[in-house]
């Protein structure tokens, strides 16, 4: 049966790592539209020229170019498990996605909702900087896509909550802690 699983929240809530560990731990494909997006800027593709400013402006990729990713990839998959990540992260997008998953009759099994405090997820941010060398993990574009998330992804937390799907996730703790508390959620654990 075709299943997906949607990760909400703001930048630096941890979403990435436990999307790809959920993941790989339910058989699911991981789809995370900021991926795609910095393979197309890695390999230089045209949509990789167009979105590298908007990406390093903070700013969100407009929403035919994200959708036409999506659709792509489901399009690709015959019985698609897929967590998407990053995905919707505005009202047209999940408006998109209701219609692709009732069109394809794929079960939505939540939203997880994973938040934690705006100065922790800056300072996570800021470290990821060091680490892995982001070239949107910086102050001013960190603040940039802080404000996008407020504007345009924070309205989906209600659309989720009115259709009874939003599960809110505590993503403060430790990275096994939080991973604990999606398997609770989802009602998966083993
Ligand atoms: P992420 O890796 O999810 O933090 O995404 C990095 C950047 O890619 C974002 O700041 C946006 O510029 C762009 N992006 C990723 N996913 C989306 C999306 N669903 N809609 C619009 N822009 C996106």
């Amino acid at each position: 049966m075709a299943e997906a699983v949607i990760f909400l929240g703001p930048p630096g809530a941890g979403k990435g790592t436990q999307a790809k560990r959920l993941a790989s731990e339910m058989g699911f494909k991981q789809l995370s539209t900021g991926d795609i997006l910095r393979s197309h800027v890695a390999r230089g593709t045209e949509l990789g020229k167009l979105a590298k400013p908007i990406m390093d402006a903070g700013k969100l990729v407009p929403d035919e170019i994200i959708l036409g990713l999506i659709g792509a990839e489901l399009a690709a998959m015959p019985d698609p498990k897929v967590i998407f990540d990053g995905f919707p992260r505005t009202l047209a997008q999940a408006e998109a996605l209701d219609r692709l998953l009732q069109e394809q009759h794929i079960r939505l099994l939540g939203v997880l909702l994973v938040t934690a405090p705006e100065d922790e997820l800056v300072r996570r941010l800021l470290g990821r900087a060091l680490e892995e060398g982001r070239s949107d993990d910086n102050e001013e574009t960190i603040r940039a896509r802080m404000t996008e998330y407020r504007q345009k992804t924070q309205p989906l937390v209600d659309y989720y909550k009115k259709t009874g799907s939003l599960k809110e996730i505590n993503g403060l703790g430790k990275v096994d802690e939080v991973y604990q508390a999606i398997q609770e959620a989802l009602g998966v654990r083993a």
